[in-house]
């Protein structure tokens, strides 16, 4: 049927296998509870311990075994408060993890039939589960590199000259790929691009055991004191390759977030910025799982739950924005 499909077979995850894997709300409801109460196991917050818990007949949620508190599976996740049906949840997370370069809310709402405003905001929640601060580069081969989005744009190599408005500015490391496992990318919007600023991402996020790749921007000059290794391209003298010498990682990395900011975002904000980078780093640093990215995506919906507080319940993603 599609001649161009080039995701092996066991990383497929089609429409099909959807509407088998969750032909109903009800199914959608117990995959969650799967993935936040294995086995039904959960803690009691009247008992005070793990217990066994069981569905209460008719309405979705279980109750402890013990004491019969109940407690809903949805409660601290993204779909709390939301009077979206779960499965409608789980398709538009679906429709985002399945497109290679993003998806807008208004192809959520056209093929959903949610309104506008509905397609908007489960856009941005389900967007919210793609960030993952604590991410650490691991390679022994590290490419860094600046860029800018948005504004005009006059400076070589995407810096801003004089003159230049509202251009965003983004820092980005990312490994090499290897024999053994994919290189994974962390792009971050900074208020500014200084040297201070990258050796403060170069401590947060990279080994001190690293090789480290950049140009010759100034900015870049102290890395080398932080690394097992610093090397540099010359950009200003058109070189852009020498021996492993190179940029290109990243550099595809920036163009992939352009050509898809471009063709489906067309604009963004600074304030989104970063969550748009989150939204394809997600997608980049799973590039290897097919269309598996949606199981991926379904997993961060639990991990990243509030757990319930006996005192203060604090404020979750869902209650920010109220449906
Ligand atoms: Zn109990």
């Amino acid at each position: 049927m599609n001649r161009r499909q080039t995701i092996p077979k066991h990383l497929r995850y089609t429409i099909e296998d959807f509407n088998r894997q969750f032909p109903t709300d009800d199914a959608c409801f117990e995959h969650l509870r799967e993935e936040r109460f294995p086995d039904g196991i959960a803690h009691c917050q009247t008992c005070e311990q793990e217990r066994q818990h069981h569905r209460v007949k008719g309405r979705p949620v279980y109750a402890c075994d013990e004491c019969l508190t109940q407690i809903s599976p949805m409660a601290g996740t993204i779909f709390e408060h939301s009077s979206t049906s779960l499965r409608l949840w789980y398709y538009a997370m679906y429709l985002m993890a399945s497109t290679r370069c993003g998806i807008s809310a208004k192809q959520i709402q056209r093929e959903t039939g949610v309104t506008y405003k509905t397609a908007w905001r489960m856009f941005r929640q389900i967007r919210s589960l793609l960030s993952e601060p604590d991410m650490q580069l691991e390679g022994s081969a590290v490419e860094m590199d600046e860029t800018y989005y948005g504004g005009t744009r006059k400076g070589k190599h995407g810096r801003p000259l004089r003159g230049d408005t509202k251009k965003s500015p983004v820092i980005g490391m990312v490994e090499r790929s290897t024999k053994k496992r994919i290189g994974r990318v962390k792009a971050l919007a900074t208020p500014d691009v200084t040297a201070e600023r990258v050796l403060g991402l170069v401590h947060e996020h990279i080994l001190p055991k690293s090789t480290v790749f950049t140009d010759e921007y100034r900015i870049y000059d102290r890395v080398g004191g932080r690394v097992k290794e610093h090397k540099r391209i010359n950009h200003t003298a058109k070189v852009y390759v020498v021996g492993d010498v190179h940029t290109n990682t990243i550099e595809g990395f920036w163009s992939l977030v352009k050509r898809g900011i471009g063709g489906v975002y067309h604009q963004v904000s600074q304030k989104y910025l970063q969550s748009y980078l989150d939204e394809y780093s997600f997608r980049y640093n799973r590039r290897d799982q097919g269309n598996l990215i949606f199981t991926s995506l379904l997993k961060r919906v639990a991990e990243l739950a509030v757990p319930p507080a006996s005192e203060d319940r604090g404020m979750t993603p869902s209650q920010e924005v109220p449906f």
